[in-house]
């Protein structure tokens, strides 16, 4: 048993594939003034999540106030690793039917304008996840 290794705090990281953060700003901003949903794709290793692809939601109601996640359970795929959606209005935090929605291992949340630097991830608890573009 190493002693040592209790000392490095645990951080789970997103790894975000430079297309699909495009892919998913151009889809916000398509989706504006409405709210854009859709699912992350991608894999899990020891808390570092990589996300390289996107899934429209089946069942997905957007309007103005509030994407509608899909209520229906969906298909039970491992490489479904969360759910981005946007923030036409406000910050980027999730709210609380956000967290009460949270599918996976990681929400994504960009507010307007949809820009590189309005791109946060979250846990299901509401604390923000450190992204790296790969
Ligand atoms: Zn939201």
């Amino acid at each position: 048993m190493n002693l040592f290794s209790k000392k490095k705090k645990f951080e789970r990281r997103v790894s975000l594939k430079q297309e699909t953060r495009d892919g998913i700003l151009s889809y916000c901003k398509m989706s504006h003034p409405d709210e854009g949903i859709l699912i992350l794709r991608g894999k899990s290793e020891h808390g570092n999540v990589l996300i390289d692809a996107l899934v429209i939601p089946p069942f997905s109601e957007t309007g103005a106030d509030f994407a509608g996640f899909p209520h229906n359970p969906l298909p039970l795929d491992p490489s479904y690793v969360g759910i981005v959606h946007s923030h036409p209005i406000g910050s980027a935090e999730p709210s609380l039917t956000d967290l009460n929605n949270f599918f996976g291992l990681v929400s994504i949340i960009v507010k307007s304008p949809y820009e590189d630097e309005d791109i946060f991830a979250w846990d299901s608890s509401g604390n923000k996840i450190p992204i790296d573009i790969v």
